[in-house]
């Protein structure tokens, strides 16, 4: 028996407790190869069955070790480039905002993007896009050697995280900055691929991150500030402000109520009155507001650019103007009696080239007895400017139908009078720039007065008025004689200065 186990059962207890350590997981703590302790033992070199089995068992121990390094790298680094991952640096960010903590210091977070890549790429083929990326890669590892851990984490955007912590914010910050210098000079050095020459740029958002960062928020940051640097152009660089999140959340919050705007009733309308010199309300704005959660109202200048990037502007359009349609319905009678000529309507260049526009109108304008001549669209002076066939079409279409129109915001945009001759206006409403600058004499006195109406917009001193009336401007809208007012005080206002 006590050969037995000697020879034997001691030798498979031993193979059976190693074998229990090798797992997949924890597999790179290394537990070595198994070697049995056997006294006398072949002596002629040969292996008996036993070391055959441990032979057998050592291989198959350095082959899934073998196979899962492989695993575990690729899963942790871009096959196209060779670079770290979103995972690994994600990992590493970890890492680094632990040991901020723990030692009270700062280091920096670096988000790279290239500038206008996806064009390139697609016009120059994918093949030339990989040989870009793969240059870019190896040129931001030479700034980045060991001091600076870099990941291409999708297409054309790589994460720097910049993990020697340092002990103040200031410091972090100034080294961030200037890397991204290196980064970006290095980046735009001319590259040339099969006789093409190009020359790239790319955008950095730095954010600092310090003992109470969290990675999430970190890489959160860093992308922010990489979304300001684009809006900035090509090349820039942009330190993450606080100010920046508060923009985004507010961003996120005018979206999320946008998307409930119609179905929620959440969009309505204030009247901004136009008077003559004697301040007699003669027509006037309609402008669209927004109510938010806690009952503040949003004004437009933060959600129309939002629609017109979303699209969303036809369909909120279309809302607008049939609420101010069922509002001139509704109240007919009153407006009638106080004299008002007109109420205008401010519509995005994307409403008027989308299609049908001029037939929704219409139908509105049925749907609510409208008589058009008692409606001006307004349109600023770029839209006609730009697209202009399209645009005059559809101006000639309402206006047969008997809608009027106006050029909002003149002197902004690019309109030459050689357009305006041929549009079928019938005012035109100077930008509040001009008459904030009017008491400067001589500029107004250049601006058209052979044409139309002419609206001042934005008057706020009676000195303005007095000089806008010199020029024969006939009507003035501006806060120095009302401000837009909701519904109820419009007609109110209306019936106040009522003939
Ligand atoms: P806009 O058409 O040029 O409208 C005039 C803007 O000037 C209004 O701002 C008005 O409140 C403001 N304003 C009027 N008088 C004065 C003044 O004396 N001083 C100053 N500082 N400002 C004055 P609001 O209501 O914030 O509208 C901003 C812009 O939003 C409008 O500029 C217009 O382009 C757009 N908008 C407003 N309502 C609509 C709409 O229903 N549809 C579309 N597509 N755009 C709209
Ligand atoms: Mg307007
Ligand atoms: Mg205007």
């Amino acid at each position: 028996l006590f050969i037995y186990w000697d020879t034997t059962v001691k030798h498979l207890l031993a193979i059976g407790k190693h074998m229990k350590k090798i797992r997949l997981v924890g597999y790179k703590e290394a537990i070595g190869d198994l070697i049995l302790e056997r006294g006398r033992r072949n002596k002629n070199g040969k292996r008996d069955e036993l070391d055959e089995l441990v032979l057998a068992i050592n291989e198959m121990h350095h082959e899934i070790v073998e196979q899962y390094t492989a695993i575990e790298y690729q899963s942790l680094h871009d096959t196209l480039t060779g670079l770290p991952n979103r995972r690994k640096i994600q990992h590493l960010i970890q890492d680094a905002t632990m040991r901020s903590r723990k030692i009270q210091g700062y280091g920096a977070l670096l988000s790279v993007d290239m500038d206008n890549f996806k064009l390139l790429n697609e016009s120059m083929g994918h093949t030339v896009g990989d040989q870009m990326l793969c240059e870019i890669a190896s040129r931001l590892t030479t700034v980045c050697n060991e001091k600076l851990k870099l990941a291409r984490i999708s297409g054309d955007e790589f994460l720097i995280l910049q993990d020697t912590i340092v002990s103040s914010r200031n410091e972090a910050r100034k080294i961030a900055e200037m890397f991204s210098k290196q980064l970006l000079s290095n980046i735009s050095q001319p590259i040339t691929i099969d006789d093409h020459h190009f020359k790239l740029t790319a955008c950095i958002g730095i954010a600092v991150f310090g003992p109470n960062t969290s990675p999430d928020v970190l890489v959160k940051q860093s992308d922010n500030a990489l979304h300001h640097a684009k809006s900035e152009g090509p090349g820039h660089i942009e330190l993450f402000e606080p100010a920046m999140q508060q923009k985004i959340d507010r961003r996120i919050q005018i979206d999320r109520l946008l998307d409930k705007a119609i179905d929620e009733d959440l969009l309505f309308i204030n009247y901004q009155p136009k008077c003559d010199g004697q301040g007699k309300i003669c027509s006037a704005e309609a402008l669209v507001r927004m109510h938010d959660e806690e009952g503040s109202v949003v004004y437009p200048g933060e959600f129309i650019p939002v629609l017109e990037e979303t699209g969303d502007i036809i369909a909120a359009g279309d809302h607008i103007i049939r609420k101010i349609f069922e509002f001139v319905n509704k109240h007919n009678n009153d407006i009638k009696r106080s004299g008002l000529k007109s109420i205008s309507i401010n519509v995005s260049p994307t409403q008027y080239s989308a299609e049908g526009f001029v037939d929704r109108v219409i139908t509105f304008a049925k749907q609510f007895d409208i008589e058009p001549r008692s409606i001006i669209f307004e349109i600023t002076e770029d839209v006609v400017a730009s697209s202009i066939d399209n645009v005059v079409d559809v101006m000639h279409r309402l206006t047969q139908y008997g809608f009027r129109f106006s050029i909002d915001d003149f002197g902004t945009g690019y309109s030459s009078l050689r357009y305006l001759k041929n549009l079928p206006l019938g005012e035109l409403k100077i930008d509040k720039s001009f008459v904030d600058d009017v008491t400067a004499e001589g500029r107004a006195a250049a601006i058209v007065k052979t044409i139309i109406d002419m609206v001042a917009e934005g008057v706020e001193s009676e000195e303005q008025l007095n000089i806008l009336a010199k020029y024969q401007c006939e009507l003035y809208q501006g806060f120095f004689f009302s401000r837009p007012l909701i519904e109820e005080d419009f007609l109110a206002a209306l019936k106040s200065t009522a003939p």
